[in-house]
């Protein structure tokens, strides 16, 4: 039996992305002809009852988000869709935005309506560029059909959905610093407060939404959040799609009812390892994620039992490693993004990176030295602390917690024993 399900993506293999008649003939747009005619306060309600996560990483309560960017006041406000899924090993959303772009575009009429926005924008990571031609299209047609514009099936809401394209830069996934790239300017995040729900995009209240949180919230306006939370446990209620990638027989974007553990996911669903290899390890929510061992592999996806063992489920990418892999190189990998994409603003971020890395390459050529763990360890503390945002807060959690679960492939016993004299 299939342990996969299909509610946020319901919609896939059913139509033509690119024609919206072929969403039409499907039901399309049935979820923003309801919400139109419930209030702001409704939709809002039944946000907070399907206990949304956003799905971005950060994991905010969405109906709360919404209500809050509802209660900023302002007649003009501004809803972005953050398509700039760039966290490595991840494309959840790219499966939605290249299978089911409508579902996106009601997602974010229903979010604009709900808070009071005029406008809304779409921010496509600069690597989807091939998908700019579809979703302006689906824009376009969403317009020229009525469900986009002024007056909108003559119920007097008026939207618009602007198409903006990043510039590569992994940075940009922060709010504040898409909201900078969108005005044109180099992505480097903004100090807050204020925050970006009362003073964000052209310094109007901003709503920043991820693809798959907007496409959720249309499937449960169009069908009721109780086929929603008819899925997954108590405390992580529903459905995520997974981006599976790596050592893994069958990688692919899958939706799952939260619950089911890693075991059934890497084997039931994506095949298990090939070749005859043995799992050795998998990350979680990306580069920023934290690593896990295979004896951890029994663990339910769930927000509570991942942080329990201290992992997080992040933006959904599942990466598989098997037993080929060193654990250091694995490692130095992730750090080299991370110096790659640093974006320089703060000193604890740009130097300790940089800093890092140094130690790292010792430990691959095998000439750390003693304390070099210790200090690795310090820095990556300092960074934690007092990075001035998340990429910097969050680059170290990968070698923290490859240090926590393989200390052996550091050396750990060879330097305390050089310790001893
Ligand atoms: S933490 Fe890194 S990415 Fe964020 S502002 Fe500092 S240097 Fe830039």
């Amino acid at each position: 039996m299939s342990k996969t399900v299909a509610i946020i993506t319901e919609n896939f293999g059913q139509y033509d992305p690119g024609s919206i008649h072929s969403y039409l003939s499907i039901g399309g747009f049935s979820a923003v002809k309801k919400a139109l005619t419930m209030s702001s306060a409704e939709i809002i309600e039944m946000t907070k009852k399907a206990a949304v996560k956003g799905r971005g990483g950060a994991a905010y309560d969405t109906g709360r988000k919404w209500a809050q960017a509802a209660s900023v006041p302002g007649e003009d406000k501004v809803v972005i869709c953050n398509a700039d899924e760039g966290e490595p090993c991840t494309f959840k959303d790219r499966s939605i935005l290249s299978k089911d772009p409508f579902r996106l575009i009601e997602g974010m009429i229903i979010a604009g309506y709900t808070v009071g926005a005029k406008n809304g924008y779409i921010y496509l990571r600069e690597e989807y560029r091939h998908l700019r031609p579809l979703i302006r299209n689906a824009i376009d047609e969403s317009l020229s059909n009525g469900f986009l514009g002024d007056n909108i099936l003559n119920t007097g809401f008026s939207f618009q959905i602007h198409l903006y394209s990043g510039a590569g830069a992994y940075v940009c996934g922060e709010g504040s610093t898409l909201i900078e790239s969108i005005e044109g300017k180099s992505g480097r995040p903004r100090i807050k407060p204020p925050f970006i729900k009362e003073c964000g995009l052209f310094q109007l209240p901003t709503l920043v939404n991820n693809v798959e949180t907007l496409a959720i919230a249309a499937a449960f306006i169009q069908h009721g959040v109780e086929e929603y939370l008819s899925h997954g446990t108590s405390g992580s209620p529903g459905t995520k799609i997974i981006s599976l990638a790596g050592n893994i027989k069958n990688p692919g974007a899958y939706e799952i009812p939260f619950g089911l553990t890693l075991r059934e996911i890497i084997y039931d669903i994506g095949g298990g390892i090939p070749d005859g290899h043995e799992l050795k390890l998998f990350q979680l929510g990306g580069a920023s994620g934290k690593i896990g061992p295979a004896s951890i592999v029994d663990t339910p996806y769930t927000y509570e039992d991942l942080a329990k063992e201290g992992l997080v489920v992040g933006s959904g990418g599942i990466l598989v490693v098997d037993d080929r892999t060193r654990v250091i190189d694995f490692v130095k990998s992730i750090q080299d993004f991370f110096i790659h994409e640093s974006c320089g603003k703060c000193t604890p971020c740009r130097e300790g990176n940089r800093q890092i890395a140094k130690i790292i390459d010792r430990f691959v050529e095998g000439s750390q030295r003693p304390d070099d763990l210790q200090t690795a360890e310090r820095f990556a503390n300092i960074m934690s602390n007092c990075a001035f945002c998340g990429l910097g807060e969050t680059a170290q959690s990968t070698l923290l917690s490859a240090i926590k679960h393989f200390p052996q492939e550091f050396g750990l016993t060879e330097v305390a024993e050089n310790e001893k004299h």
